[in-house]
């Protein structure tokens, strides 16, 4: 149930300071905290005070929630991952979970997989439109910018430009594409990111058609029946005072999304044009060469959100990857790439893990947006829709472009491996 939409402030003056909007995300999590909804909620803090090192927190005390407002864009904390390992899928205590719309997704693709529990979570989703790897931040602040990265106190990502402000107060801009064109800017997956109002959420909370000079405010869509159960109750309670969006602020927020998505796909352009140009042979030789630098650090897969098996068929006890071999047989990328990669929802943790910075995340989504094409089936939207590959027809394998004959690939890697070595 979409369509019912809010323009919300928080009604405490405290937060309504800290937040990066409204304070309506802290304050409706503090009604849930305070009246019992949920025991607990996932937030992000900046650890030590360190806004480029955002981490993932549990947050029992409602007093303690003032200290997660704001938006940290450049921190990207593994959230679901989060609440799987740490918090037992939610298994034992009611949640309310703040994410972005990867977050959010992949918390979705781990419901499918009953690997977190759905019954027990409140999705509060955050619209977005990019983060920053701290450290790529931190360098294009100092080289681009002419700022020290102490100086920042808040990033804006809007209308194509990053703009940041500083402590004194003073803000300056520059073209994102420009930034990005010369390898800084937002991390990969991110460009190329198309999802950027979580309406898959319980409520979709963000700036878009809320920003005006007078006043801060967040938009938020509410988009199940759990999400307007707890605002509804949460305005009752004089938590947050909200007003009807006018037909304007509807109309700015599709428009800013459309022209957002837009520039994600002229991004897909860009990453995935040049490797689809190239033969199949040549394409594979690209992914080969890139593979060879992998030291089978295991990185890749313990970032992954989604990767699901209890027992991983990768460890070296299972007799599937030859222990001490590095770089691993083909066998290896392949098994991620046959089981994520029709649920990869670009989050890029794979890619922000990997020490040997192979471009991960541009293999997994490159084959998911072909998949997704073939599929008619987009990852972590809807919990009702089962991955396609653990349900396909042996014939929809042949599928040119989803094929994947890995024996030859393995006599392939292991011939490039043999020359590398004479
Ligand atoms: C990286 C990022 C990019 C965004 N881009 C857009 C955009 O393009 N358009 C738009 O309309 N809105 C965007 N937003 C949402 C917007 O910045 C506000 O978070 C939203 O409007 C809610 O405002 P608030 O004052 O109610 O939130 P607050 O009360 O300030 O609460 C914010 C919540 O966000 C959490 N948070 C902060 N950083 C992160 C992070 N990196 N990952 C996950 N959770 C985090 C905090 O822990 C807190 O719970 C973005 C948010 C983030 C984090
Ligand atoms: S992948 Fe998309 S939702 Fe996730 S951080 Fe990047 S832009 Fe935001
Ligand atoms: S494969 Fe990489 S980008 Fe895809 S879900 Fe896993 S960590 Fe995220
Ligand atoms: S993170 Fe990189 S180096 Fe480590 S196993 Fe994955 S691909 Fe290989």
């Amino acid at each position: 149930m979409s369509g019912n939409m809010h323009i919300a402030r928080s009604s405490d003056k405290s937060i309504l300071e800290k937040a990066e909007c409204g304070g309506a995300v802290t304050s409706i999590l503090k009604f849930a905290l305070e009246t019992g909804k949920v025991d607990g909620v996932v937030t992000i803090r900046a650890k030590n005070g360190n806004r480029y090192a955002g981490v993932p927190v549990l947050i029992t005390e409602p007093e303690e929630l003032s200290e997660t407002s704001g938006s940290l864009h450049c921190s990207t904390p593994n959230i679901p991952r989060f609440v799987k390992e740490y918090l037992d899928g939610a298994s034992t205590m009611k949640l309310a979970v703040v994410g972005k719309p990867c977050d959010i997704r992949a918390i979705i693709e781990l419901q499918k997989r009953k690997q977190i529990d759905n019954d027990n979570l409140i999705l509060i989703g955050l619209n977005c439109t990019g983060t920053l790897s701290p450290t790529t931040a931190k360098e294009m602040f100092i080289e681009e910018f002419e700022v020290e990265p102490t100086e920042v106190m808040r990033e804006d990502i809007d209308e194509g430009k990053l703009v940041i402000i500083l402590e004194d107060g003073t803000s300056k801009s520059k073209d994102l594409i420009e930034l990005e064109e010369k390898g800084v800017g937002r991390r990969d997956n991110c460009r190329r990111c198309e999802i950027n109002i979580p309406i898959f959420a319980d409520l979709a909370c963000g700036k878009w058609g809320a920003e005006t000079e007078e006043k801060k405010s967040t938009f938020i869509e509410v988009c199940s029946n759990k999400g307007k159960a707890l605002i509804d109750e949460a305005i009752e309670e004089g938590f947050i005072e909200v007003e009807e969006p006018d037909k304007r602020s509807i109309q700015l927020r599709e428009e800013k999304d459309k022209a957002e998505k837009e520039r994600a796909k002229e991004w897909k352009g860009r990453d995935f044009e040049p490797l689809l140009e190239l033969a199949p042979s040549e394409r594979l030789d690209y992914w080969i060469r890139e593979f060879n630098k992998c030291i089978k650090c295991y990185g890749c897969r313990d970032a992954c959100p989604i990767c699901y098996c209890d027992h991983c068929l990768l460890e070296a006890n299972r007799g599937f990857v030859e222990g001490g071999k590095i770089p691993p047989d083909a066998v290896f990328p392949l098994t991620r790439l046959a089981h994520v990669a029709d649920s990869c929802i670009n989050c890029g943790q794979c890619q922000d893990a990997c020490p040997m910075e192979l471009p991960l995340s541009k293999l997994f989504n490159l084959l998911n947006t072909k998949l997704s094409e073939v599929f008619d089936y987009t990852p972590g939207v809807d919990v009702e829709q089962g991955p396609p590959l653990s349900a396909v027809m042996m014939e929809e394998l042949q599928i040119e472009d989803t094929f994947l004959d890995m024996s030859s690939i393995n006599t392939r890697l292991r011939g490039s491996e043999s020359s590398n070595s004479s």
